[in-house]
């Protein structure tokens, strides 16, 4: 299938030549059809499937085709996202791709100053592409009017419930005029979204393009066992010794992203951290630094990283298991993305056997296991109970789907690491 049969506009397809896209990815396909029935939609989708596209191309395809000649610009769609990261790059998506229709369009987040956004509402817009306390910032002071929405779209969704948004959108919810389209996207489909999708969506099409909680087949995935003191080793080890050029890594905690990105400056491997405690302008010169290749390794949290998209991402590194599994299929599907192939690399520990047994009983498959010689993990050592309070119980160490050793030459040891002397 070629975007010409799918029925948008000349703009539109001029915008997508330029992005060089030869065909629609299987979500846009799907989505794109049933977006410009006007029907609502409840969208299965990762990041990485190519799902922006999917409802921005067919979004400004009915805006333009509903067009008003009153000269008046009201905000006509409304794109709901998590994080200012997600914001930011949705926007980019909106411009991008609507650069030959005379929309505006305008992002509206948090952590910045708010006249300019004020003085760009004020200018007029067609669209608004928001995270939902700062939207309802400008509610609550007079300085947007929601009462034309025509198009309602939910992006990530479930990260919106994860973060606690669900009181905002619901907020939101009230003051849009009744008769709009709905569209809500989410990776995952938990008990929580259906019942916000059964709420929102009015007979709405289903679309799903990876089966909700599982990886993307494109993400080879591979667990070294490694003691938690020591990970911070093997991963300089890793990045040295396979001459990782660009790395995306997780912690569990701000705290964990800084000390690490720190540690690994101190191994002699260019580093920059990103989350919520940092300000807009360091999270975006960090990410912007991370894609130009100035720096090697991305030390990220997950709400961070949620939306941060960065074509031909190779690795992903798990330095910690998320508390949530579902987490782990977001935070791996930020590489294997647009037909790429990508590897997903997680560094456990022993207390953290029952997060990795959570995740393979979400993904329905055990993930293949590795040894790196010289990081074995100490078989003396219990596991205890990791911060956020959840025990791990100790489990045999045979937990792990275990290959006998990643086939590495005992002597490859980059001067990054440290291996320990004692081989068991
Ligand atoms: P998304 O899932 O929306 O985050 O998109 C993932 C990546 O796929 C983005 O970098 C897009 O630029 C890219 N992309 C979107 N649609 C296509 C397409 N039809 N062909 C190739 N790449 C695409």
């Amino acid at each position: 299938m070629s975007f010409e049969t799918l029925d948008l506009s000349a703009e539109l397809l001029k915008a997508i030549n330029e992005q060089g896209y030869s065909k629609p990815t299987p979500i846009q396909e799907q989505a794109i059809p049933i977006i410009l029935t006007g029907c609502d939609l409840l969208g299965g989708a990762q990041t990485g499937t190519g799902k922006t596209a999917g409802f921005t191309l067919p979004l400004l395809e009915r805006l333009k085709r509903k067009a008003k000649n009153s000269g008046e610009r009201h905000v006509r769609a409304l794109i709901l996202t998590p994080t200012r990261e997600l914001a930011a790059q949705v926007g980019e998506s909106v411009a991008t791709y609507g650069k030959y229709l005379p929309f505006k369009s305008t992002v509206i987040f948090g952590g910045v100053n708010i006249n300019s956004q004020i003085r760009s509402l004020r200018n007029g817009v067609d669209i608004i592409i928001a995270t939902p306390g700062r939207l309802l910032d400008h509610v609550s002071q007079g300085t947007v009017d929601l009462r034309h929405v025509e198009i309602l779209v939910l992006d990530e969704a479930d990260r919106m419930l994860d973060m606690g948004f669900i009181h905002d959108i619901k907020k939101i919810l009230a003051i849009l005029p009744k008769n709009r389209q709905n569209l809500l996207f989410s990776a995952t489909f938990s008990p929580e979204i259906k019942t916000l999708a059964n709420g929102l969506l009015h007979s709405p099409k289903t679309v799903e393009v990876v089966r909700h909680n599982t990886a993307a087949e494109s993400v080879s995935q591979l667990v070294y066992p490694v003691d938690s003191k020591r990970k911070r080793f093997l991963l300089s080890h890793l990045i040295g010794s396979e001459n990782w050029k660009q790395v995306l890594v997780f912690t569990r905690t701000k705290h964990g992203a800084n000390r690490l990105s720190e540690q690994l400056a101190i191994d002699g491997i260019t580093a920059a951290a990103i989350h919520g405690n940092k300000s807009q302008s360091a999270r975006t010169k960090a990410l912007e630094d991370f894609k130009q290749g100035v720096v090697r390794v991305l030390v990220a949290t997950d709400i961070a990283a949620r939306g941060i998209d960065i074509d031909q991402l190779p690795r992903v590194v798990n330095f910690e298991l998320p508390n949530v599994a579902e987490d782990y299929v977001h935070r791996i599907g930020r590489t294997g993305r647009a037909g790429n192939e990508g590897k997903a690399i997680s560094l456990v520990c022993i207390d953290e056997h029952k997060l990795l047994k959570d995740i393979e009983r979400l993904l329905k498959r055990s993930i293949p296991s590795a040894i790196v010689p010289g990081y074995e993990p100490d078989p003396t050592i219990k596991a205890e109970p990791i911060p956020n309070g959840r025990m791990q119980s100790g489990g045999p160490r045979s937990n792990f789907n275990t290959r006998s050793s990643t086939g590495r030459p005992q002597s490859s040891r980059s001067s990054y690491g440290r291996p320990s002397n004692a081989r068991r």
